[in-house]
């Protein structure tokens, strides 16, 4: 007989059909008329299926009497109505086989509550846990509605490459890739002869798409990456990870407005899409992680992003008196205490345009004023920056003098300047940081707790 899914059993109705169920035991519960109930969850739903197990089973004594949390087994039986109170549908089982048994003793996933420090610890059995379960299918389904969004808009899937010879940023936090002997690099003038080396050059893990993802725009109109991205950043906050995946839209004939307007809908739509397919996930999630989620991300479904330039915000942020960290002055990075105090100031969320160029990587459009230029950093309540995006350098004369005044070499970008030698365009795009998105509407405070496995400095066990 085919195995059915708890999720559809649950859903289906079918009572008195025969069923296959497979799964892992949650709890085991001993009536004192000789029969059992079973709890089982296989994943496919927060929601466990009860089983009841009659003391007339062959195996009743010898194995269902010793099933504990963790053990899996395969149940036929009968999908049968409920009686019971909170259960609408249980399964009388015919047979019950054991898989695998999980000696309580050791089995490290007692029906207690864990934190989510010691989960970390054992990551490979932390997806058995209702909140786990909860974020792996909530991840899942909002990495579906991620490429539909797109793909409903025409916009072509990209797929940039991981190993690049160019730093997209210009900055220094890039994980090197290399197949030389670390016991013996080959030295050239008191340097590393990368010509030695597996590219005969150094190469890096990516920290983005959008380069490669600007090439392609300007050949294809639309396009999206998301894909992973790497950054050696030594910053143990509950936000970076040191690989993460990003989703990177980049449109031609697309101005700093209108790339606006798509990151606005673009995070409405997944958010939407999350409360209205993950309804018993986000359910159990507001009812134990926090009890403002669903009302915290329908207010940011349903009102409109507050718009306003850097100096604007800095004039804002220069009016309170106390309680931050950092300094905060023209010409200054916005911190994530700002960008939590802007939300909070708009009730909002919030978009930051035109940023000093000083403070932004060489490709964004420089405004006419000649001091700031065309970014847009989109900010969440309670999550701070979810977005980072800009309209891209269309001159070539301009981009040449900004790649040189940031100290890069222009022979490094070469065929990133031709893009604006041959039929350049006005063109956009941004970068949204998927944990980020899956933090704010899995209300976890953590973002190594939205990755299955979190790569951060000083941890690489799983
Ligand atoms: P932050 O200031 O928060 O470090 P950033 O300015 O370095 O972010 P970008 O380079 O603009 O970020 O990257 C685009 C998006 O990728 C960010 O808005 C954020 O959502 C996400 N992001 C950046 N760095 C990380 C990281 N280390 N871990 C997880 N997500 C990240
Ligand atoms: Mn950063």
């Amino acid at each position: 007989m085919k195995r059915k899914k708890i999720a559809e059993l649950i859903e289906s109705g079918d009572f008195g059909s025969e069923v296959t169920l497979m799964g892992w035991v949650r709890t085991r519960r001993d009536s004192k008329g000789g029969f059992s109930f079973l709890e089982i969850n296989d994943g496919s739903t927060i929601k466990n299926i009860q089983v009841l197990a009659e003391g007339t089973l062959a195996n009743y004594a010898q194995e269902i009497l010793k099933l504990t949390t963790g053990c899996s087994v395969i149940v036929k039986g009968i999908l049968a109505e409920s009686p019971g109170k909170g259960q609408k549908v249980e399964v009388q089982a015919t047979e019950v086989t054991v898989v695998g048994w999980a000696d309580p003793e050791k089995y490290p996933l007692q029906k207690k509550r864990h934190s989510f420090e010691h989960l970390r610890t054992i990551a490979h059995l932390r997806p058995r846990t209702n909140t786990f379960g909860a974020v792996a299918r909530i991840r899942n389904a909002m990495s579906y509605a991620i490429h539909t969004f797109f793909q409903d808009r025409g916009f072509i899937y990209l797929h940039s490459p991981i190993i690049t010879g160019s730093n997209c940023e210009g900055a220094g936090d890039m994980f090197n890739v290399t197949t030389l002997d670390l016991q013996r690099v080959p030295n050239k003038d008191g340097r590393v002869d990368f010509r030695e080396d597996f590219f005969g050059k150094p190469a890096n893990l990516t920290v983005s798409g959008q380069l490669e993802a600007e090439v392609y725009a300007l050949a294809l109109g639309n396009v999206y990456t998301f894909g992973p991205t790497f950054r050696a950043e030594n910053s143990n906050t509950s936000r970076h990870l040191a690989e993460f995946w990003m989703i990177e839209p980049e449109m031609a004939f697309c101005d700093l407005k209108e790339n606006l307007d798509l990151a606005e809908e673009f995070i409405k739509t997944i958010l939407a899409s999350v409360l209205r397919n993950c309804t018993d996930d986000m359910a159990f999630l507001n009812r134990f992680v926090d009890k403002d989620l669903i009302a915290t991300v329908d207010d940011v479904i349903n009102s409109s992003f507050e718009h306003l330039t850097y100096t604007e915000a800095i004039e804002i942020l220069s009016k309170v008196r106390e309680g931050f960290e950092f300094p905060v002055g023209w010409g200054k990075d916005i911190q994530s205490e700002h960008e939590r105090y802007l939300c909070g100031h708009f009730k909002r969320s919030v978009a930051v345009t035109d940023y000093p160029k000083e403070i932004k990587p060489f490709y964004m459009k420089v405004n006419k004023d000649g001091r700031t230029v065309r970014a847009m950093d989109i900010l969440l309540p309670g999550i701070g920056e979810i977005i980072g995006g800009s309209q891209r350098e269309d001159d070539y004369e301009t981009l040449l003098t900004r790649i040189k005044e940031m100290n890069l070499d222009p022979a490094d970008y070469w065929w990133y300047l031709d893009l604006r030698k041959y039929g350049t365009v006005v063109h956009s795009g941004f970068g949204l940081g998927f944990e980020r998105l899956i933090q704010f509407v899995t209300g976890l405070a953590n973002i190594r707790d939205v990755i299955p496995f979190p790569r951060t400095p000083m941890n690489l066990e799983f």
